[in-house]
């Protein structure tokens, strides 16, 4: 299955093509930019696909070349971040008429977000009129905050009406990193008490109790709370009253608080953390000023949350400035002892996050609170939580299976094999047709005569091949009383050599004696649906029957003349009770990548 998640930002898109079996993006668009000199890339290459600067044709636009682009099987769902889902949603939903009307309900709260996010919709139910959409809210996993971090201590009323109360932000990432947190642990989310760090552009924290949001430093805008790139966090509200007394206006307010503050606003030079360490290194005092509000605010919060959640098991650090800076690791962690949270220096350097190491641990043995960085993904998660609202709706298999045939033992001749066997000038008879598109069955059969004992009456596939190759299981090893090394087709050096019986003579051949690797067929389509490559090493789960077995160690073979199966061997086949169309499930582990690396 093939999701296309869409991320509209105020001045950014962002598009993923996830192969959900493989929980990567495939495909990927991204237009930053937009209105101030559109810069538009598809899986990195720079396009331009517009002619004004309107955001609305900018986004159908570049989603239109994204998709002819896109030479992949169907999309099957497509997900949307939509950032505000107000007090109606606290989980992703399908997106129908109703839900788009709470979207646009939103708009006062978040003018910036929820329009374009709509757009989004609209773009696609034009442009994909068939696929269903779901909207995953940003909002939605701080709906279990309780009452008392809900509300501000402001005319009840007041509040209730014009929705004045704390939703918080960036849910999709706190709980996608504390799920990866627990995952790693090997720890329930619902036994631990976490905090969770989005440290970007925007910052917030969010205090996770037994795995439900109950504080977020985000209120009922992206404002409140720590400090960020360029906006400021938590202020005194006389400030803007008295902003408005010396003459400020509501819109010069809203841009001093949302693009002149933070990190920006401090430091007098520069939103970017990287440029905030190296100046405060150099002795700029700004710089040195911003970092220390930024550490010290994150600490505050810290403290907060453990106290409001009577203690704390893991903190996490994600996003930008979270999984790519130890020095604001460093100070933030700092005296954390009386906590039970003791970082590990070295660790907390050598940090390197990536696909393949998503999470890493920088507590030192001894800490009771595990701290550990984690690689957030946004648009993954939204892709998940998008299939499993089709799974759940429509029942949508989303997991492709893989027919699986026994391979009864057989043998491959050469031409010149086939005519010491069956006389001079002998062709292959064909008997019936094989799955794999040009192979059959023969009319001729042979005898195997091993040191011990003979079997008689194996069959020969055609067509002839340029090598000899006789295939068995390790039964008739034992029986024939040969070893016969686990090959895979056409890897037939250094292996034993066998007798051959035909009806006009007899072969002895001097090597070619094998017990076939399991395998696995694969279309070029199928490899791409399966997010596989020729020679991958993958897993096999078969859970059909009594008997479930997970096959290791199976072999990928690509290419545009074969048909989607796996052939195992009768002995691996009896083992499991595996009959001729029983289906398997393809399981994609680390060492997949890891041997992919080796063969490479
Ligand atoms: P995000 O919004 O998650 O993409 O984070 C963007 C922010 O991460 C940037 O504004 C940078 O300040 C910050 N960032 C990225 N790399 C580093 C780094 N190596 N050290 C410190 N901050 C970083």
């Amino acid at each position: 299955m093939h999701i296309l998640v869409i991320n509209c930002g105020s001045s950014s898109i962002k598009a993923d093509i996830f192969n959900f079996l493989t929980k990567t993006s495939v495909h990927q668009l991204s237009v930053e930019r937009i209105g101030k000199g559109t810069l538009g890339k598809i899986n990195g290459v720079e396009l331009v696909c517009h002619t004004t600067e309107e955001y609305s044709e900018i986004l159908k636009a570049y989603l239109t070349e994204f998709v002819r682009l896109w030479d992949g099987p169907k999309i099957s769902g497509i997900g949307h971040r939509v950032v505000h889902g107000g007090d109606d949603y606290s989980q992703p939903i399908l997106i129908d008429a109703e839900v788009k009307s709470a979207i646009s309900k939103m708009i006062p709260l978040v003018p910036l977000h929820n329009p374009v996010n709509l757009k989004g919709i609209e773009i696609c139910e034009e442009l994909f009129p068939d696929i269903h959409q779901v909207a995953v809210f940003d909002t939605a996993f701080h709906r279990s905050i309780p009452k008392r971090a809900q509300y501000y201590a402001i005319d009840r009323k007041l509040s209730d009406e014009k929705h004045i109360k704390r939703f918080g932000f960036h849910g999709i990432s706190h709980q996608y990193v504390a799920e990866q947190a627990a995952e790693y642990l090997k720890r329930d989310l619902r036994e631990l008490r976490m905090i969770t760090c989005h440290l970007g552009s925007g910052c917030s924290i969010t205090a996770i109790e037994y795995g439900r949001s109950i504080e977020t430093s985000m209120g009922m805008s992206a404002l409140e709370g720590l400090v960020m790139g360029t906006r400021a966090g938590d202020l005194d509200p006389g400030i803007i009253n008295y902003l408005l007394s010396e003459g400020y206006t509501k819109e010069d307010i809203s841009s001093l608080l949302n693009e002149r503050s933070g990190l920006l606003g401090v430091s007098g030079q520069t939103n970017d953390m990287r440029e905030i360490i190296k100046g405060a290194m150099d002795g700029d005092d700004g710089c040195r000023l911003a970092l220390q509000l930024f550490t010290h605010r994150l600490r505050k919060y810290i403290g907060a949350y453990t106290a409001a959640m009577g203690g704390v098991d893991v903190i996490v650090f994600t996003a930008g400035i979270g999984e790519n800076s130890p020095v604001v690791r460093h100070r933030s962690l700092q005296r954390f002892d009386y906590l039970g949270a003791i970082f590990n220096e070295d660790l907390n350097r050598d940090v390197k996050i990536s696909l393949e190491q998503p999470v890493v641990e920088i507590s030192t043995l001894n800490s009771r609170v595990k701290l550990l960085v984690v690689r957030t993904d946004e648009q993954k998660s939204i892709a998940l939580e998008t299939e499993k609202i089709l799974s759940e709706k429509f029942k949508v298999n989303t997991i492709p299976v893989i027919p699986i045939a026994i391979s009864a033992r057989h043998v491959h001749l050469r031409q010149d094999t086939v005519e010491q066997l069956f006389g001079k000038g002998h062709q292959l008879t064909f008997r019936s047709p094989l799955s794999q598109p040009g192979q059959f069955s023969c009319e001729e059969t042979v005898t195997i005569v091993g040191p011990r004992n003979r079997i008689e009456k194996v069959r020969v596939l055609g067509p002839a091949r340029t090598y000899n190759q006789v295939e068995i299981a390790r039964t008739d090893e034992f029986f024939l009383g040969v070893d016969a090394p686990i090959r895979d087709s056409g890897h037939i050096e250094g292996t034993p050599g066998i007798t051959l019986v035909g009806t006009e003579g007899t072969v002895t051949l001097s090597e070619g004696l094998i017990c076939a690797w399991r395998h696995i067929h694969m279309h070029p389509t199928d490899a791409l649906l399966f997010g596989v490559q020729d020679k991958d090493i993958v897993e096999v789960d078969v859970e059909h029957n009594d008997r479930p077995i997970t096959f290791k160690n199976v072999l990928v073979r690509v290419s545009d003349k074969f048909k989607l199966e796996m052939h195992i061997d009768t002995d691996e086949g009896n083992a499991a009770e595996i009959t001729n169309g029983t289906k398997g499930v393809l399981l994609l582990t680390g060492s997949t990548c890891k041997l992919r690396k080796k063969n490479v």
